[in-house]
């Protein structure tokens, strides 16, 4: 039986109330599923979110929210099969579903790994240092993010069902901030199907995630000024939702992941029998075949130095000889069906409008042998390479998006005219340059980079190990410029931040202290009554200072060290050339030779709760120390944090080293002390 496809929405699955339209299957167009969100009230889901999940996202810290995906990745991967099985019908091979399914997964992973180890276990996050604002350090700066009040609506495409739906996700839940995810149509039934394996884990707490099935209805007329939209698809759709005047009159934060036209550049030195050559070929014929080139990041422009560009074109065409095209189901097939028969119509179309610029050289749009599939009721295409002699002259090779398994070869004749060639594609989303010479990669990167969210430097140094080039990652910004949308997602913390609110705080150290939980320089520093290295985990307090007695630096010292070391630098060892250096004006202890005498003034040394120091951040020597000066160390307890295990927590502590009244050096220690028994 025909699957009709239910929403989520207040908590319940709630199936449609109305005209159902009917989605067929890639391989042989039989109807899979049906779907509608006739009959949803888009402003209850908006305001339940608002007033459900979102404060119950936001009782929790960034490190229980990151709990949250981490269970949901791993209750997710213990059910994936299910997912693999019903994607099959989008077109999906095995190698597809990898991309899809595990990588929609891995992206829960990398941000519950991420929240734990780069976010606080608080409600808020401190961005930055402090300003100094005022002459005598009373009126400081810093800045604060939290989560926006208001629910996260996820708009995706139909080519990434799992994925694109986790990677918007992961950020947004990670933020605090609840949503409304809204599949594309097309293959809705395998969003569905996530949703339904996510609800059912309930990790999630009640409103936390909503689901639209079918179209958007008037869902973006509820919007206001703390809600987010996330939009990925083509270039049209953006506009309309980008210019919908509740979005434009309420401010709503609008980003667009949207179609882009990438390229793949072959630098001049890549010849024929290079390494660099031969990598090309691969990743070209790659990207036009996975997902059958229904990536958003896939290469629709292959860029070549005129004197290659016939021997590219015959490697590709070679290549895609050995591409099984067929039933995705099958073991033996690399190149699934597009996702629908009328996706491949307007593939085929695309292709029609780019052959008034370029002629094919490789595949027929209108002729394929599936193995395994029917060549009419199934969307099977075969690879075209098409290849445009005058590429700078030409506009449809830069504009039109064929979304399929679909590229133009492009010759350039100066690297200067590869990259005004890329540049004509205004704007995409990530591009690849293929080059073992310095000169060209410097060249290259330098001019593309304003065009692209990210660019791949491929050369026989990285290419076993690399990602390659359509691989957006939760670490690196998915996004790009102009005509690619102008948005970023992921990049690590970045796609977390966008959904939240930065704002600037101005005020005493002490109450700014008091505020961020953090000591500030200026806020009040009682002197300890124990040594904070005696205290555990729990019970150090945050501003709790330790003043030491001083110590002599001597010229022994500073020669014993360099000795022991085996740092004989000459600002140490040489007067005369120690005196005609800038800065010194004679000889210097060595600043290591300061940080260790700082910390044996400061530690306390029997076993006790402080279990290691494990780093330094923000190091800076700031005045030489010379023989003779009396050093002492001011140790206050600047931050705390849980460890990434139960039985010890984290302990930044702000270490200043004086000489007299000035400052000669000052860093954060990073310490691991032990919990309360
Ligand atoms: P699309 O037709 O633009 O649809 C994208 C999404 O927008 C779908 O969920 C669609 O829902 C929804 N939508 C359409 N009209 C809407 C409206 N008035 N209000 C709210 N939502 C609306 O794109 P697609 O065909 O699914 O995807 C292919 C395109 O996406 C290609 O151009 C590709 O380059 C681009 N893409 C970009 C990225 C990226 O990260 N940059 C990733 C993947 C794909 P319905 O399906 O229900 O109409």
């Amino acid at each position: 039986m025909t699957r009709i496809l239910e929403s989520y929405a207040l908590d319940r699955w709630t199936a449609p109330d109305g005209a159902l339209v009917d989605i067929p299957s890639a391989i042989d167009g039989r109807v899979v599923a049906r779907a509608s969100s006739a009959g949803l009230d888009f402003g209850a889901m908006v305001r339940y979110a608002r007033a459900i999940g979102g404060p119950a996202l936001r009782a929790l810290t960034f490190h229980q929210r990151a709990g949250l995906l981490k269970a949901l990745a791993v209750r997710l991967g213990e059910q994936k099969d299910a997912l693999y099985g019903l994607a099959a019908d989008t077109g999906a091979t095995r190698g597809d579903n990898l991309i899809d399914v595990d990588g929609g997964i891995g992206t829960l992973f990398a941000y519950a790994s991420r929240g734990h180890r780069d976010l606080p276990d608080q409600h808020f996050v401190v961005e930055g240092g402090v300003e100094p604002l005022s002459r005598n350090g009373s009126f400081v700066g810093v800045h604060v993010l939290t989560p926006r009040p208001g629910v996260a609506v996820h708009i995706n495409a139909f080519n990434f069902p799992c994925w694109g739906l986790l990677e918007k996700l992961a950020p947004a839940i990670l933020a605090g901030v609840p949503v409304i995810t809204k599949p594309a149509t097309p293959t809705a039934y395998v969003a569905e199907a996530l949703v339904r394996l996510i609800i059912e884990t309930g990790v999630l707490p009640a409103g936390a995630l909503q689901l639209i099935c079918g179209s958007a209805g008037d869902l973006l007329d509820h919007l206001s000024g703390q809600d987010t939209v996330s939009f990925t698809g083509s270039a049209d759709t953006s506009d309309r939702l980008r210019n919908h005047p509740a979005i434009g009159r309420n401010a709503v934060r609008f980003i667009a992941e949207r179609d882009s036209l990438n390229a793949a550049v072959l630098g001049p030195d890549a010849e024929p029998g290079t390494p660099e050559f031969d990598l090309f070929v691969k990743e070209v014929a790659r990207e036009m075949t996975v997902k059958a080139g229904q990536k958003c990041t896939a290469i629709r422009r292959v860029i070549v130095p005129r004197p290659h560009a016939q021997a590219i074109a015959e490697a590709i065409k070679a290549r895609l000889a050995g591409v099984v095209i067929g039933d995705p189901r099958r073991d033996d097939v690399r190149m699934g069906p597009l996702a629908s028969t009328s996706q491949r119509a307007a593939v085929r179309a695309a292709v029609a409008e780019l052959r008034q610029e370029a002629e094919i050289v490789v595949g027929d749009p209108d002729r394929v042998e599936p193995l395994g599939g029917d060549a009419d009721t199934g969307a099977f295409m075969a690879p075209i390479l098409l290849s445009c002699a005058n590429p700078l002259a030409a506009t449809r090779v830069h504009t039109v998006e064929p979304f399929g398994p679909v590229a133009t070869l492009m010759p350039y004749d100066t690297p200067d005219e590869a990259v005004a060639l890329v540049a004509r594609g205004e704007g995409s989303l990530v591009a690849s340059v293929f080059t073992h010479d310095g000169e060209v990669a410097d060249q290259l990167v330098f001019g593309l980079a304003p065009w692209n969210g990210r660019i791949l430097v491929i050369d026989r140094d990285c290419a076993k190990e690399s990602t390659g080039h359509g691989s957006p990652l939760p670490a690196l910004v998915h996004g790009g410029p102009g005509r690619a949308g102008g948005g970023e997602e992921m990049g690590g913390l970045r796609g977390v931040f966008g959904y939240l609110q930065r704002t600037a705080l101005q005020g005493s150290p002490s109450r700014l202290a008091a505020l961020t939980r953090r000591w500030i320089k200026g806020a009040p520093a009682p002197c300890a009554t124990v040594h904070p290295f005696r205290r555990d985990f729990d019970t150090i307090r945050i501003g709790d200072t330790v003043e030491t007695a001083s110590r002599k630096v001597t010229l022994d010292d500073i020669e014993h060290f360099a000795r022991f070391t085996g740092d004989a630098f000459y600002a140490h060892m040489d007067e005369e050339a120690a005196k005609a250096n800038p800065f010194f004006g004679g000889r210097v202890a060595h600043g290591y030779l300061v940080l260790a005498f700082a910390a044996g003034l400061f530690v306390d040394p029997a076993p006790g709760p402080l279990l290691a120091n494990y780093g330094l951040d923000n190091l800076r020597f700031l005045k030489p120390v010379a023989p003779g000066d009396d050093i002492h160390v001011r140790l206050t307890v600047m931050e705390k944090r849980p460890g990434r295990k139960a039985d010890y927590g984290e302990v930044r502590w702000d270490v200043e080293v004086f000489s007299g009244d000035a400052t000669v050096a000052r860093y954060e220690l990073l310490t691991l002390s032990a919990r309360a028994a």
